[in-house]
């Protein structure tokens, strides 16, 4: 026999064996996946037995974190801005970083039509129509399957906020007040240098070609033509791509007022535009 104690025990060895940075709280998020146990629930329960059914079930999700599947993708779910989102091996796990965008486009955002240009699971504009009033919002993305992921994001979160099938903007009609994108932005090379957690993430959600740019390059380029004049471009930034961002936006003399942040790691985290006369 074996207790609730002793399993998770055995499931956190079994992380540290295979290397898994978090294995004690990733051990602890499977339980309580598996068995909705509350924290203070297992302090009382711990030394009870527990099934055979449970216990083949919480080691195979365990096995499964132990092959670097991300723990979100198993248990399905991620928290943003204070919503669920749900994750599979479809979309990039949305991440705190990202965070920082959101937050520095919401002050703008009222009242304003967006467009979020690789929503992937739609967790930049499901927030911002949850957190502001703004107008129209639409997220466009070249994955279908990742479109599926963000259509029941706003249906679980009771955002209303339309998905285009669309390869940039190829198939984007309009002009809006604000685009907003967390672009692919990883050199290539560079992936397969990152924890084998993140290559098991779509790449086609990381890979920004041989420089990292290609993304920043076609958005900041095309994106002109899908902006009202005033209207915002706002970026996610990896934390080394300031000044490569900014030179793209200088060479176009449309966009005036660029500027950067940092994010709570005082990481560059996105850079912001504007379309001026
Ligand atoms: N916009 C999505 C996010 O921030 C997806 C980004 C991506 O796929 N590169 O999570």
């Amino acid at each position: 026999m074996i207790t609730y104690q002793e399993l998770l025990k055995s499931g956190e060895n079994e992380l540290v064996s295979s290397n898994i940075s978090d294995a004690e709280l990733d051990a602890w998020y499977l339980l309580e996946y598996l068995t909705g146990m509350s924290r203070a629930k297992f302090f009382l329960d711990r030394d009870m037995e527990v099934s055979d059914e449970i216990k083949d079930r919480y080691l195979s999700l365990i096995h499964m974190r132990k092959e670097h599947i991300p723990l979100q993708h198993i248990t399905g779910t991620q928290e943003f801005m204070g919503f669920d989102f749900f994750v599979n091996e479809n979309v990039l796990v949305p991440r705190q970083d990202t965070e920082c965008l959101v937050e520095n486009v919401l002050p703008f955002a009222h009242g304003k039509k967006i467009l979020d240009m690789c929503t992937g699971s739609g967790c930049i504009i499901i927030s911002l129509k949850k957190l502001e009033e703004t107008a129209e919002c639409t997220g466009a993305d070249i994955s279908k399957k990742a479109l599926e992921v963000a259509q029941k994001n706003a249906a679980s979160n009771e955002a209303e906020v339309y998905f285009k099938e669309s390869d940039m903007f190829e198939k984007i009609n309009g002009k809006y007040d604000i685009i907003v994108s967390n672009p692919p932005y990883i050199k290539k090379d560079v992936i397969k240098k990152l924890s084998k957690d993140v290559q098991n993430e779509p790449i086609i959600a990381l890979d920004g070609g041989k420089d990292g740019l290609v993304f920043y390059k076609k958005i900041v380029n095309e994106a002109i033509d899908y902006l009202k004049l005033g209207g915002y471009l706002c970026l996610e930034i990896g934390y080394d791509q300031k000044k490569d961002v900014m030179d793209l936006i200088k060479e176009n003399l449309q966009y005036i007022n660029t500027y950067s942040k940092k994010d709570l790691y005082d990481n560059d985290r996105i850079v912001v535009t504007k379309v001026g006369g």
